[in-house]
């Protein structure tokens, strides 16, 4: 049975990110706290969120309350957007969907950090399946953009006019300012442009904090490029003094699984992982080129110690007791996520035919298999969180290099994982794998080159990904 959460005082710092409990109705989003439980049945290390970003989160709500959905102030800045009004009251980030799941909440977190360093509100069109997903984060007022906002997500694409990259464009040869605009898209999707890119300059953020309007179509961790402008370093790191816990405490904030999710994951842990003394999490993501049953096991097995090794036949001969007396009664549950159920088959008849070398038990699952990406279908999203979830309760996490969705799962979960470098050619890259230096997730479209002198650019906040040369992350 689950025990109150408020009764145990270690959770205090973390039910601080939270805004207060009775303003929320908890049994409509049992996630929101019922998560701290899980949490800290799994004894996983608590990051605390600094009193500078818990009064920010305070401020934002009471910002966000204030201008949500048809307020006075919401309705006041619609008529200036359709120039019906001369003023307005708010300024928005509104955030629409791309891509897979793990893309969404990452270009989602994104969009929120920006909107709590620029004073904006962030709406969140529905897409296809967001409200079912995910429980309204904010108390006392929606997130979702309402369905009869003048503009639909489909009138937002690369070629859009009303593009930051394309209004620059058109207007670089005129030697004039970019008139006042009612609002800007922000393309900072895969393929977008230096032009597009211009967003994360400091020179181009001082006009764009006079549109009241700002609306994302992204895939992207965007927020290694915000901490790399000088505009916002300061609050960022008064913000994040620990800057690896950015997406981890976001997350946290924002993503409350809905009551249809959390049931699959709580009734998938109850009956498969809660009583394992160890967790250990697989995300094997099927891309092109699939990662080898052969990279898993030298990652796992034989350079490091994150599954328990098979005994060894020839070593142990004389011991045939090794099935029936073992030496250790640990438990070890291995979770694994795929589209594919392949590995699942190979690594649980392994386990199943032969003895582990220091006698742990162990049981593999895999929760779903659901063969292809089926970006849109409502129970395949639903099962993808869940997955998501489920991998960030685990105490040790192998991912598969590229994947957003196993970056997700570290950032909840607060894991440094073992990450699967992308085989380039069917034969298993050699290292297998490397731990990764944070938690973070990896931003995989930096900006280009350096905003003042057009050079590349680094600092000492972020790092090159471990398993994408280009891409960037806080470390
Ligand atoms: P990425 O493509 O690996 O960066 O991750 P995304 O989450 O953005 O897109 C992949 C999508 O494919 C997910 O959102 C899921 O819908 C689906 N998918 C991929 N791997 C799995 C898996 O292990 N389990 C489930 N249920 N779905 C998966």
């Amino acid at each position: 049975k689950l025990q109150k959460v408020e009764e145990n005082d270690d959770d205090v710092g973390e039910e601080e990110l939270f805004p207060a409990r009775g303003l929320f109705d908890e049994k409509s989003c049992l996630s929101r706290y019922e998560s701290l439980w899980y949490r800290r049945r799994r004894g996983l290390k608590r990051r605390t969120p600094s009193p500078d970003l818990i009064s920010k989160l305070r401020s934002y709500e009471a910002r966000h309350k204030r201008c949500s959905p048809y307020t006075d102030s919401y309705n006041k800045t619609v008529d200036y957007l359709v120039q019906n009004s001369s003023t307005f009251s708010c300024k928005y980030v509104v955030w629409i969907s791309m891509n897979g799941l793990g893309n969404q909440m990452l270009s989602m977190a994104s969009a929120f950090l920006y909107a709590l360093l620029t004073d904006r509100v962030l709406l969140v069109d529905r897409g296809v399946d967001i409200p079912d997903l995910f429980c309204e984060p904010f108390p006392e007022a929606s997130w979702f953009l309402p369905s009869d906002f003048p503009f639909t997500s489909n009138h937002f694409n690369s070629r859009s006019p009303q593009s930051y990259g394309n209004l620059l464009r058109n207007k670089r040869n005129t030697n004039t300012n970019i008139t006042d605009e009612s609002y800007i898209y922000l393309n900072l999707a895969h393929g977008y442009d230096k032009y597009d890119k211009r967003v994360f300059c400091d020179a181009d953020q001082t006009y764009l904090q006079t549109i009241p309007w700002l609306v994302i179509k992204s895939d992207f961790y965007f927020v290694p490029a915000l901490f790399l402008m000088p505009s916002f370093q300061q609050q960022l790191h008064q913000l994040f003094p620990e800057k690896d816990t950015v997406f981890h405490l976001l997350s946290r904030y924002l993503f409350h699984p809905t009551n249809s999710v959390w049931g699959l994951v709580t009734r998938y842990y109850q009956a498969y992982l809660s009583k394992a003394h160890v967790i250990t999490g697989i995300q094997l993501r099927i891309f092109r080129i699939k990662p080898l049953l052969e990279q898993i096991l030298s990652c796992t097995m034989r350079e490091n110690d994150v599954l328990p090794k098979i005994k060894d036949k020839d070593k142990d001969k004389d011991n045939n007791k090794s099935t029936s007396n073992l030496k250790n009664n640990t438990t070890v549950a291995v979770l694994i996520t795929s589209l594919s159920s392949g590995y699942y088959d190979k690594i649980r008849e392994m386990y199943l035919e032969n003895p582990t070398a220091a006698g742990e038990v162990v049981g593999v699952f895999q929760p779903s298999h659901e063969e292809f990406q089926q970006t849109g279908k409502h129970s395949h999203n639903r099962k993808a969180l869940a997955e998501i979830y489920l991998l960030s309760l685990t105490d040790r996490l192998v991912t598969s290099g590229w994947s957003t969705f196993g970056y997700v799962a570290q950032g909840i979960g607060g894991l440094q994982p073992w990450i699967l470098y992308r085989p380039e050619n069917p034969t298993a890259p050699d290292p297998p794998c490397r731990r990764a230096m944070s938690m973070e997730p990896c931003f995989q479209g930096p900006r280009s080159y350096d905003c003042n002198s057009r050079r590349g650019g680094m600092d000492k906040d972020v790092r090159h990904c471990e398993d994408m040369s280009r891409g960037l992350k806080l470390v």
